[in-house]
């Protein structure tokens, strides 16, 4: 497990990497120490090298077609990943084990410096039974200062658990149906909340990349009981509905099944859990009858 990292950018995104750059350049086929290489902008076609490494400031530079990359905008550009998935190269590829120093020209800059922290807190979810290398798939990060764990439900937003106090979710942004490796053709079981969503994960034994891969079915979470018109108006068919067990749950998979049956589509009704509220209750209760009843669930067709 990694430890603690500080990614620290300023608020216009004037970012003083040090030597990441270079670190990464150097592992590119296409870098050459003081040399032109082909353009990294994918929407100019360089027909000889135009671009070079300013390591004044850290930047890429075209002088073909003007454009500037700071180290995020390159591997945007290289990896073909999003602002995100461009911090976790650098916090996976990067850095090494030195902590990340901070903005060391804050003197020249006077811009605000912001710091943003990814960590990883795999004890909490553990206690709800949940193994860390599942957290660690499906990307789940913790906030020490806020004392959250943070469940990415789409590239903009996100469902957080409080770990202490009374305040326990947060939704970032809208209530989005939380499908981490959603694939067409698989049937979808449909539970509440996300935490519900992994915990059939568990029950489903998934502790790696591999056996992700191998699941046969999908889980999807509501993300709230009240989000079902979400899910009956999306694309997603052949549907296994595992709502809560409680006053809620049934009020909502009555509004769905009704739903599903005016759309013409196929669905299932399930009990899961037992005598227990919901997935994750039946998972820290017990085990066994989640995985037997997910197992059977599938193979019923
Ligand atoms: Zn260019």
């Amino acid at each position: 497990m990694k430890g603690m990292i500080v990614i620290s950018y300023s608020a216009k995104d004037n970012i003083n990497y040090n030597d990441w750059m270079l670190n990464y350049l150097n592992t590119t086929d296409y870098y050459r120490p003081r040399k032109h290489f082909k353009c990294r902008n994918p929407m100019h076609n360089d027909n000889k090298p135009s671009m070079s490494f300013n390591p004044k400031n850290n930047k890429v530079h075209c002088f073909s077609c003007g454009c500037n990359y700071n180290l995020i905008e390159l591997l945007k550009a290289d990896l073909n990943v999003d602002y995100r998935g461009a911090l976790i190269y650098i916090r996976d590829n990067l850095i090494k084990d030195e902590p990340i120093k901070t903005h060391d020209n804050a003197r020249e800059s006077p811009t605000i410096n912001y710091s943003r922290k990814v960590e990883y807190n795999y004890e909490y979810l553990k206690k709800r039974g949940i193994n860390a290398n599942l957290q660690m798939i499906l990307n789940i990060t913790y906030d020490s200062y806020r004392k959250c764990i943070i469940i990415p439900t789409s590239p903009t937003t996100s469902t957080e658990r409080f770990i202490e106090g009374e305040f326990r979710y947060l939704h970032n942004g809208s209530i989005e149906l939380y499908k981490p490796y959603y694939r067409a053709k698989l049937p979808s079981i449909i539970v509440e909340g996300e935490i519900d969503c992994i915990s059939i994960y568990e029950a489903m034994g998934v502790d790696s990349i591999s056996a992700m891969r191998n699941v046969k079915a999908n889980v999807i979470a509501l993300g709230s009981a009240n989000n079902w018109h979400k899910l009956a108006n999306s694309k997603i068919d052949n549907l296994i509905i595992a709502l809560d067990n409680d006053n809620a749950g049934r009020e909502a998979t009555i509004k769905l099944t009704q739903e599903l049956l005016r759309l013409g589509k196929n669905y299932k009704l399930v009990n899961l859990y037992g005598q227990y509220k919901d997935a994750n209750e039946c998972l820290m209760n017990d085990r066994k009858h989640l995985e037997s009843e997910v197992i059977k669930c599938l193979e019923n067709g």
